[in-house]
């Protein structure tokens, strides 16, 4: 008899890692999923897509998730208008040497000067940039989209799906775990649990005695209407400003999201302000304004929070944990959408296999016990002030 497996959480790992499963021939894969589909982080996802990661293991999950983007485009409305990142004179160096780390992945990553930059980007004041990286296969997509396409491929792979199932535990016996039991009293039988709940991910594991050291830190976005249509220039990661930009729609709007993490707001995910504080929109004002100081009449449009899921290395656990049969993958904080093909691979090479069949994405990186270790997973190559980045 094959693997009975459940899945806890429908957001995009969860259903990512039910489609690999399917794609790997186990279709015995039950999704549940307390509220709806993508409800959670992968609601509030910018969707930016990259792979410039300073840990070489995310970077090629990156790289490895990419062409399912391409390949799903209008589906998943994939634009792809390139990722561009620009460093200051302190982060020439680790620039230089992240970009030479992705080149010898095979990932598609260029230096490129500040004409050419002018060119992609011409409302854009670059004087205080050092240098940029490029990724012409780079820009965005939508999360929800993504994550209900892999529920589609999963379904028609044989995966169930219920929504409005909360789990309330994980069962186990001995050393090994035997299933779920849900809110509303009833128990469910399996093999193996994948718990896959983002920002409550730590909840459910502490009630079988794990501590997953997991904060919820709060991001805000602001929406600018430049006053003008802005089009297809690419996703850039202001590393001076330390702030994200990226087109929203087609009609002249941009998200702008805050990538400064040095005063870290930490949130309750259940209960948090869905808009940006006056402190946070009058930042992210100043640094619009100085970075794009040529938009004839920028205003702000709306704004709105999420949080990340961060473990003490803002990097991933995707791995077994505790018992037999049980794996856990959380800790995305902001990485999760543009790498969850590779996740959901991952995963099920480590429940089908027992290990990572990709020698560039080696399952060590991700296992959980390393925080334990004080083996955290970090960048090869960071970058001053802004560590996050990665
Ligand atoms: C503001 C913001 C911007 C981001 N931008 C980017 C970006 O540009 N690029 C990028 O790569 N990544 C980005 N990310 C990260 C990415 O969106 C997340 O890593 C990813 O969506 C997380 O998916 P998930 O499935 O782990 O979590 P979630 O989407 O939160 O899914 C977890 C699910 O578990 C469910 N659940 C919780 N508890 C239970 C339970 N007990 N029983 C059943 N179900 C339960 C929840 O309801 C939820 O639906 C961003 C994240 C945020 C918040």
């Amino acid at each position: 008899m094959g693997k009975r497996v459940v899945v806890v959480g429908g957001g995009l790992i969860g259903l990512s890692i039910a489609r690999a499963l399917t794609l790997r021939g186990i279709s015995d894969v039950l999704v549940l999923e307390r509220d709806v589909l993508a409800s959670g982080g992968t609601g509030k996802s910018s969707g930016i897509v990259r792979c410039h990661y300073g840990v070489p293991s995310i970077a090629a999950m990156a790289w490895r998730s990419l062409p399912l983007f391409e390949e799903l485009g209008d589906v998943m409305g994939f634009r792809q208008v390139g990722y561009l990142v620009g460093v200051g004179p302190e982060n020439v160096e680790p620039l230089r040497a992240n970009t030479e780390s992705h080149q010898n992945l095979g990932i598609e990553a260029e230096l490129i000067d500040h004409e050419a930059v002018a060119r992609l980007w011409p409302h854009m004041r670059l004087d205080d940039f050092a240098a940029f990286s490029y990724e012409a296969r780079g820009g965005y997509a939508d999360a929800s989209q993504l994550a209900l396409h892999f529920g589609a491929v999963a379904r028609d792979g044989g995966a169930r799906i219920r929504q409005n199932a909360p789990v309330a535990r994980i069962r186990t016996s001995g050393d090994t775990v035997t299933g779920v039991e849900l809110a509303d009293g009833s128990s469910i039988d399996a093999d193996v649990v994948v718990v896959a709940t983002g920002l409550w991910a730590d909840r459910l594991m502490s009630i079988v005695d794990i501590d997953l050291p997991l904060k919820s830190l709060r991001a805000e976005l602001v929406v600018v209407d430049a006053g003008e249509p802005v089009r297809d220039v690419p996703v850039l990661s202001d590393l001076v400003s330390l702030q994200y930009v990226r087109t929203e729609g087609s009609g002249g709007e941009l998200l702008v999201g805050n990538s400064d993490h040095s005063k870290p707001k930490y949130a309750d995910p259940d209960n948090y302000s869905n808009q940006v504080s006056e402190a946070g929109l009058e930042r992210a004002a100043a640094k619009v304004l100085h970075r794009f100081e040529k938009f004839p009449n920028p205003s702000v449009s709306h704004t709105y929070a999420g949080c990340y899921d961060n473990t003490p290395d803002w990097n991933p656990v995707i791995a077994p944990v505790g018992f037999d049969g049980l794996f856990l993958a959380a800790g995305f904080a902001g990485h999760g959408f543009k790498i969850s093909p590779a996740v959901g691979t991952l995963m099920a090479d480590l429940i089908v296999d027992g290990d990572s069949t990709d020698p560039d994405i080696p399952a060590a990186d991700f296992r959980f016990e390393r925080f334990a270790e004080g083996k955290p997973l970090t960048s090869l190559h960071p970058y001053a002030g802004a560590g996050e980045m990665r």
